[in-house]
């Protein structure tokens, strides 16, 4: 039996959000919803979640000595991470000692680390993926890239929104992959994997929830993706009939064998009716905030209800609908949204801004939705709506 109690008293309950960026904001807003605490954590201070968070910590969550401080002082009912970066062997060993990570440690473990998940899902579980090898040393990458062939792309074994990845399509770009690879990795310099090129027609997120009642999964997500960052979303992405069920064997496949209740992001190519599959997300997935607007629950409603142990026992998709990031660019903390008059006048649109507190360079600083007769007319009204929002990043008068 689920027993949720007056928050901060004894049998309230306490989530510690490890991550405060825009997806972890609208987390704490469905965790708020049904009464939770919630305790943002991220790196830098006035991150979104935060904005709605009781209480925010300040740390680095790679830390993992200090994480572990925060988890036995806070004593949280659920430890949610939100992002990839995060001492996942401290969480691995947390959870031995009972605490409760969402969905499991192993699967933010395995899944922050190329060879692992790969691993899980090419050599145990069999499922399609691309050719790929790893490599540890230049040496060892050249070879690897013999063997592989061009094209291929090449990325940093730990490393998530195209950091450090490149595609090298000519003898002439091998070079400057190992060296944006060594650059962009997380830890610095390390290990690379070189995976063969996969022509697909489209690529999708397909939302898969494991929560108390089974498996459910949420119409297929296709997307757009720049530098490996995802610039547009809609749902649901045409596909044939045997792709899609081969897309959710595919997905139940892997979110068993990582376990535990929480939404999975699988990121899958398609091409004609064979489904490959990429990576694996153990959290709401950035494309996903289409269904900010697409679903009666949100992915984040979804993760939050499958956490708590609550049943789903349906996804209502309202219909097509789009999702367009808004990008800031400059370098300030002063960042100024102007325009929203306009974008939405349009009936069916609706955008979120996350709150940010600085720019350097690019950053994805707001989101437009909108809904639409089919999924072109959905594209359409969410980029013309971003176009007349503009964005002015300077920096703040002291
Ligand atoms: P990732 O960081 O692995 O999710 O990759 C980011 C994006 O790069 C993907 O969404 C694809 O658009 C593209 N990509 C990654 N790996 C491959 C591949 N093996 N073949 C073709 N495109 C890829």
């Amino acid at each position: 039996m689920v027993e949720i109690g007056t928050p901060f008293t004894a049998r309230g309950k306490k989530a510690l959000l490890l991550g405060s960026g825009e997806l972890g904001k609208e987390v704490t807003i469905e965790l708020q919803r049904y009464g939770v605490e919630v305790v943002a954590l991220d790196k830098y201070a006035g991150a979104p979640a935060m904005h709605v968070a009781n209480r925010a910590i300040v740390v680095s969550m790679l830390d993992g000595d200090a994480l572990r401080r925060i988890v036995e002082e806070e004593k949280p009912d659920y430890i949610i991470p939100e992002i990839e970066a995060i001492a996942t062997p401290t969480l691995v060993a947390l959870e031995k000692e009972g605490w409760n990570v969402v969905p499991t440690a192993r699967a933010t473990f395995i899944t922050m680390n190329r060879r692992e998940i790969r691993n899980l899902a090419a050599v145990e579980l069999g499922l399609p993926t691309s050719p790929f090898e790893f490599a540890d040393t230049e040496q060892e990458y050249l070879d690897a890239v013999s063997r592989i062939g061009l094209p291929c792309v090449v990325k940093p074994v730990m490393s998530s929104s195209g950091h450090g990845q490149s595609l090298v399509r000519e003898e002439s770009e091998i070079q400057q992959a190992w060296r944006e690879a060594q650059e962009g990795g997380r830890a610095g310099q390390g290990a690379v994997i070189v995976e063969g090129f996969v022509d697909f027609d489209y690529e999708i997120t397909l939302l898969t929830v494991r929560h108390i009642g089974g498996t459910s999964y949420c119409e297929p997500i296709g997307h757009y993706q720049k530098n490996g960052d995802y610039q547009r979303s809609w749902q649901p992405q045409p596909m044939s009939e045997v792709a899609l069920t081969k897309a959710r064997e595919v997905a139940r496949k892997i979110t068993d064998a990582l376990g535990g209740y929480g939404i999975f992001g699988v990121e899958l190519f398609i091409k004609g009716d064979d489904v490959i599959f990429s990576e694996v997300s153990p959290r709401p997935h950035d494309t996903g905030m289409v269904t900010l607007i697409s679903q009666h629950l949100s992915e984040f409603a979804l993760h939050v209800r499958a956490l708590l142990g609550l049943p789903i026992p349906e996804i209502r998709f309202y219909g097509p609908a789009a999702s367009r990031a808004l990008l800031a660019e400059g370098n300030g903390k002063s960042i100024v949204f102007s325009g929203m008059e306009k974008a939405l006048a349009t009936p069916g649109t609706d955008m979120r801004i996350f709150g940010k507190p600085e720019v350097i360079g690019h950053r994805r600083v707001g989101v437009m939705l909108a809904e639409g007769r089919d999924v072109e007319d959905a594209c359409a009204k969410a980029e013309a709506a971003a176009a007349e929002i503009k964005i002015e990043v300077s920096d703040v008068a002291e």
